[in-house]
């Protein structure tokens, strides 16, 4: 029997998230942060974890670290939900919220995982292009959310890869006008100079506010949570596997929320550099470089030069992630803010492989 006849054919069709790993000095392709915690609080979580007892089930509910979460964002413990980082939780949300054959609506380009784990679950995202300046198209928006009815859409803010921070009236809009829920992803929130507009579900009990810890130096701990109305909380919680979040995870993490405020100057300091990355990848000819409110700028590389600048900066032991074949970012890499010094090697790369 053909091993692969056991598969449902949707699930052979999907792309597998890629991951290289081909060995690099300079790993600029993951939207990591190029921080590890403040050494005193890494201490502190090293100790907390160390004493964990391994015999023991989690605490199933995570008490402690939503109630660290829910103090950070000015929320109720009751209004946070935790996922083995936001993935977990777009597959929670699209498991507990869609019928088969409903929609759900996809400004893009965006953040990839919100199709793959669709279609893993049997459901075809509609997609709506951003503009050319990678702003949402409202009108395009709003006329596909009368004709599809979406149940579900996943507005990303500041948006994977463009960096683009859509403005709050243009979410309020989309909001106003859906029918079902407006998941609004802010993984890269805090490196815009903003910051969030806020607990939007208070207003709009169909917006969904998604964040995580994955791009503020703790991707290591894989926690991502939700904050939304109570109900939708207490509803989604119903599919979400039990223990989803391992014991050394919920302790270290509340430590790092309980001393947020130490964290805080990292993220000026990738604002920085990136201000500064962004100013340096625009004087370069044969670039151009889009304005970013996240940790990782979008750029094109023109005249068709993507994969011989690609295959370079891997010379030069550089990793960006190249949209190869993508009809829109095709001939473009999104590049993570790194610490100043892997930006400069960045900058000799790049300058050398064009
Ligand atoms: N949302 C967006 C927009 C992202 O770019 C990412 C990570 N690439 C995630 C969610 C997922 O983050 P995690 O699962 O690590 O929490």
């Amino acid at each position: 029997m053909d091993p692969l006849s056991l598969i449902r054919p949707k699930i052979r069709d999907v792309k597998a998230y890629f991951i290289d790993h081909t060995p690099s000095p300079v790993i600029l392709d993951a939207n990591e942060s190029p921080f590890t915690p403040p050494r005193k609080i890494l201490e502190r979580m090293l100790v907390v974890m160390a004493g964990t007892p391994m015999n023991r089930y989690p605490d199933m509910e995570a008490l402690g670290v939503r109630a660290a979460i829910a103090h950070k964002d000015g929320a109720a413990p009751e209004e946070v939900l935790l996922g083995n980082g936001s993935d977990e939780l777009i597959f929670y949300l699209i498991l507990a919220m869609m019928e088969p054959g409903e929609r759900i609506l996809v400004p893009t380009p965006t953040f990839v995982m919100y199709e793959t784990i669709a279609k893993s679950l049997n459901m075809e995202p509609t997609p709506v292009p951003l503009t050319d300046d990678w702003d949402l198209d409202l009108e395009a928006t709003l006329r596909l959310i009368k004709e599809k009815s979406p149940r579900l859409i996943f507005l990303a803010t500041p948006n994977n890869p463009t960096g683009k921070k859509y403005p709050l009236r243009a979410i309020e809009a989309v909001a106003d006008a859906a029918p079902g829920a407006v998941v609004v992803d802010e993984a890269y929130i805090d490196f815009s100079a903003d910051g969030p507009y806020g607990l939007l579900y208070r207003d709009r009990p169909n917006v969904i506010v998604m964040r995580t810890l994955s791009k503020v130096g703790l991707a290591a701990l894989r926690l991502g949570y939700i904050l939304a109305d109570r109900a939708v909380i207490e509803n989604v919680n119903k599919v979400r596997l039990p223990y989803n979040i391992n014991s050394m995870t919920q302790a270290a993490a509340a430590e790092a929320l309980r001393n947020w405020e130490e964290f805080v100057p990292l993220f000026g300091k990738v604002r920085e550099e990136r201000d500064k990355l962004f100013t340096a990848l625009n004087e370069i000819s044969g670039i151009h470089a889009w304005p970013s409110e996240a940790n990782f700028i979008l750029m094109r590389v023109e005249d068709g030069a993507a994969e011989r600048v690609f295959r370079g900066l891997l010379e030069h032991g550089v990793r960006v992630r190249w949209f190869s074949g993508h009809p829109r970012v095709g001939d473009c890499f999104r590049v993570t803010v790194g610490d100043p010094h892997e930006n400069s090697m960045f900058l000799s790369a790049i300058r050398e492989a064009l």
